[in-house]
């Protein structure tokens, strides 16, 4: 039998059922090069896989096709531009997400130190991607998965970013106050479809109670007593609870209640501000 070439290899991936993109991706990892050299992979359709390579291209093309992210196999995604180390701990960042750090870093004044939270951290993507683009911000994560936050301390300390890790249930045993509050809490509610497709990553942080706003509620409850005067609370949501959020918002007392979309044209995030003197006892 000839030996298999690199194209070869990824054409037996893709006839498993994954996209030319997942295949070509998988058979990089498993040559041992960067993500950025698909070029590479096409220049070089012609060499010969090694055994080894050919091995665990083909494992991995199974697990893909099973439904594990690519992060998880690859142990790595990108997200806001940083190399973030993910596995099964945690949800894998979406590109999606990268539209509520946007938002954050408008709301906020670049030049000025500011204090901030990103809650429900996870691998630890939105708060550092936040420090990453202004390191004079004091930027806090926090988690109530202690697993969680090991993966986005080590995220944290490999990239050099100087966040401050917080294990607990949202704001509650929270002593301090921010200048904005940042999240993309679990949002999918328990019977949804999608669920069943999202199998390999954690259920604690994808699915919030019956309409999958369980905790979205608890964090716009908790969040205008640790917000500083006319400090912003910034929410992920799933792509049909932009209006069910900000009216939960406005009814909290917020005020500036809009909503953002996402690359795809869908709202994806709504936030409001908490105005000096407003009233906390809502
Ligand atoms: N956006 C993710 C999805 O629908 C869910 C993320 C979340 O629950 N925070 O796949």
């Amino acid at each position: 039998m000839p030996p298999v070439t690199i194209t070869q290899a990824i054409q037996h991936a893709q006839s498993l059922g994954l996209e030319r993109l997942d295949a070509q991706l998988l058979a990089l990892h498993a040559l041992g090069r960067a993500s950025s050299e698909r070029a590479w992979l096409l220049a070089h359709g012609n060499d010969p896989m090694p055994d080894d390579a050919g091995a665990q291209l083909r494992a991995h093309a199974v697990h893909r096709a099973g439904g594990v992210p690519l992060a998880y196999i690859t142990g790595f995604k990108e997200f806001y531009g940083l190399p973030l180390q993910v596995d099964a701990r945690v949800l894998d960042p979406r590109a999606d997400t990268e539209t509520l750090v946007d938002w954050a870093l408008e709301r906020m004044d670049a030049q000025a130190p500011a204090s901030l939270i990103d809650l429900g951290t996870g691998s630890g993507a939105i708060a550092l991607a936040l420090k990453h683009s202004r390191s004079q911000w004091q930027v806090h994560a926090l988690d109530y998965s202690a697993d969680a936050l090991a993966v986005a301390a080590a995220n944290a300390a490999r990239l050099g970013l100087g966040v401050q890790f917080h294990q607990g249930s949202w704001l509650q045993h929270m002593p301090q106050c921010f200048a904005l509050i940042v999240s993309n809490p679990p949002y999918i509610a328990a019977q949804d479809a999608h669920l069943a497709a999202l199998t390999h990553e954690p259920v604690q942080a994808l699915a919030s109670g019956s309409d999958g706003l369980d905790d979205i509620r608890s964090i716009i409850r908790q969040a205008p007593s640790h917000l500083q005067a006319d400090g912003w609370l910034l929410l992920e949501h799933g792509y049909y609870q932009a209006g069910t959020v900000r009216t939960l918002l406005q009814d909290a007392g917020f005020a500036s209640v809009q909503s953002r979309c996402d690359i795809a044209g869908i709202e994806r995030c709504s936030g409001g501000q908490w105005l000096a003197g407003a009233d906390t006892s809502i």
